[in-house]
């Protein structure tokens, strides 16, 4: 037998309404591309994205059509993923770190009509215009005073506003109508799209908003997303702020540590989530100034593996560090690692050695982990194996790329991951590696993300990064890449053996080290171990130089 319920159709519209009611308090505080501070609440969202979507339909938008953003963290960015979807159109947001070559490539595989975009990127748009599709009209995120002089024939977002009606009622869309469409960064080959569902995007929220970590925030929540708006939706956040409540500080362009320092010390910022590079970076701002911004309680990082070294660095100056795992084609959470208050007075290595894992899955993600032989592997903290996952959240296939789908999806419906994982009964997921990063030394796997860990940890290391490279006995060994933190001072292959032998055995250690500048960065602020092993590709091992043969 049914039940007897009303079905209403999950849409992103019904998230800013009801903030614009229920939240009228919360603020949302952006660090312009002009360079000023400015402040609006959710109520002034609503009634400009009513506006947007009015010029919009103007513009001859209509039910399916992608719209594509190029742009930083700021209140017009995040007007358009409403104006956008609320009319059924598509929010496509652009990752402005992509090569020009994927930038091309995606434009053009989206079939993008209008594309938005900040002043930062009008002269690049510029050079590559001739090659971006040629019926796509360009509009400038700024004011009539801010327009630049430029050859794109592009529109002003606030001129296209003025005199819009401030009202309006949301189409009653399907639920599964497309909403929001992102490329994955290209690490892997092509960029693939994902698109997400309005469904998909409101129980994203909603599974984020039940989780731990929001808990862990509080009901003051102030949250700096350096995550960026233009990949994966900011990890939701557009979509869970406005739900739970929250108020949002987007800092725009400036990224780096003093930068994010100063505008959490000067906007009270309580929560901030990104990459561990960035928080790299905060991390030298805090040493700096001798403080944490006042404030910040509690940090979100995922992305990459967060270092336990840097985990343990923000516990000690009272962050609350919530380690995070997922990927763009989960809208993106999967994991985290919001602890149980139970454990609030464990002793603080055994909490510490837990926020490194990777946490526990979210309401609504299923994991299983598949071995080399295509079986599914035991959850019991040992076994090893390719990582899917399943859920209302996850992506069903990329979009217009059979070729990519068929390879990604396994014959019951689940999504691979890439990624190869353990769990433990308790649920704790931990991640070993991407398999393609994986290092097998005479037929034993080898992680590169456990000795870049421990590298990372050494006072010498600014940044690390474990490649394999060929050889001729053990097949692959890892090679160490290290940044240093001062090229006077910098750490031998025997300082970073010491460290690693606590941990690891002998043979998982790395045979050689390289020191670098730097080390090559993705769209996504992830280390390229793809340009890095191109840029390697003439390292030989030492048992080669010497003809040893190990
Ligand atoms: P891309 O950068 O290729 O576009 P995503 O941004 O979607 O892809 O990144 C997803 C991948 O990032 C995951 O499959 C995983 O390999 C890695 N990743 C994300 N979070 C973590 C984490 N906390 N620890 C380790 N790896 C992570």
């Amino acid at each position: 037998m049914k039940g007897l319920m009303m079905h209403r159709p999950l849409l992103i519209s019904g998230l800013l309404d009801y903030a614009a009611e229920v939240h009228d308090h919360a603020t949302i505080v952006s660090r312009r591309v002009e360079g000023d501070i400015h402040r609006t609440d959710y109520r002034q969202m609503q009634a400009r994205v009513a506006q947007m979507s009015f010029a919009l339909e103007q513009l001859g938008i209509v039910l399916g059509d992608r719209v594509a953003t190029l742009a930083w963290n700021g209140y017009r960015h995040m007007e358009l993923y409403f104006a956008i979807s609320n009319i059924g159109a598509i929010c496509h947001t652009i990752n402005p770190r992509l090569s020009a070559e994927q930038l091309i490539y995606i434009t053009h595989h989206a079939a993008d009509r209008i594309l938005f975009t900040d002043l930062t990127f009008v002269p690049v748009l510029e050079k590559l215009r001739d090659q971006l599709p040629a019926d796509m009209r360009y509009v400038i995120m700024t004011d009539a005073a801010h327009m630049p002089e430029t050859t794109l024939d592009a529109l002003c977002y606030e001129d296209l506003l003025d005199g819009q009606p401030t009202k309006r009622d949301w189409p009653d869309l399907d639920e599964e109508t497309a909403a929001a469409l992102c490329y994955t960064s290209g690490t892997t080959g092509e960029p693939k799209g994902v698109l997400y569902t309005h469904r998909s995007s409101v129980l994203h929220a909603l599974q984020t908003g039940v989780s731990g970590f929001v808990a862990d925030m509080g009901r003051d929540a102030r949250i700096l997303p350096v995550v960026p708006l233009f990949h994966v939706n900011a990890w939701g956040l557009p979509y869970l702020a406005p739900m739970m409540g929250a108020d949002l500080v987007h800092p725009g362009p400036a990224l780096d540590g003093e930068s994010l320092w100063t505008l959490m010390e000067t906007e009270g910022v309580t929560s901030a989530w990104g990459v561990p590079t960035i928080w790299q970076g905060l991390l030298g701002a805090i040493e700096k100034h001798g403080r944490k911004p006042a404030a910040l309680r509690h940090m979100v990082v995922g992305g990459s593996a967060a270092p336990r070294s840097m985990i343990e660095a923000y516990e000690k100056v009272g962050v609350t560090v919530n380690h995070a795992w997922g990927m763009t084609e989960m809208s993106p959470i999967g994991s985290h690692g919001a602890l149980p208050w139970q454990i609030d007075g464990a002793p603080f290595d055994e909490r510490m050695a837990l926020k490194s894992t990777q946490g526990r899955r979210a309401f609504g993600v299923e994991f299983k982990i598949v071995g080399d032989d295509g079986q599914r592997q035991p959850h019991d903290g040992k076994a090893k194996g390719e990582l899917y996952v399943r859920g209302n959240n996850i992506t069903s296939g990329y979009y217009n790329n059979e070729a990519a789908t068929a390879k990604a999806m396994d014959a019951e419906g689940w999504f691979g991951t890439g990624d190869v994982a353990s769990i433990r009964d308790d649920g704790y997921l931990q991640l070993h590696d991407r398999a393609k990063d994986l290092i097998k030394s005479g037929g034993e796997w080898i992680s590169s993300i456990d000795v870049e860990n421990i590298a990372a940890a050494h006072p010498k290391v600014a940044q690390a990064a474990v490649i394999a490279v060929p050889h001729p006995k053990w097949d692959e060994r890892p090679l160490l890449v290290v940044v240093p933190k001062s090229d006077d001072d910098r750490p031998t292959l025997d300082e970073l053996h010491q460290l690693m032998l606590h941990s690891l055995a002998r043979w998982q250690l790395p045979d050689d080290i390289v020191y670098v500048a730097q080390l090559p960065m993705t769209a996504t602020g992830k280390i390229s171990k793809l340009t890095l092993r191109d840029q390697l590709g003439e390292y030989v091992h030492p048992d080669l130089r010497t003809g040893e043969n190990g």
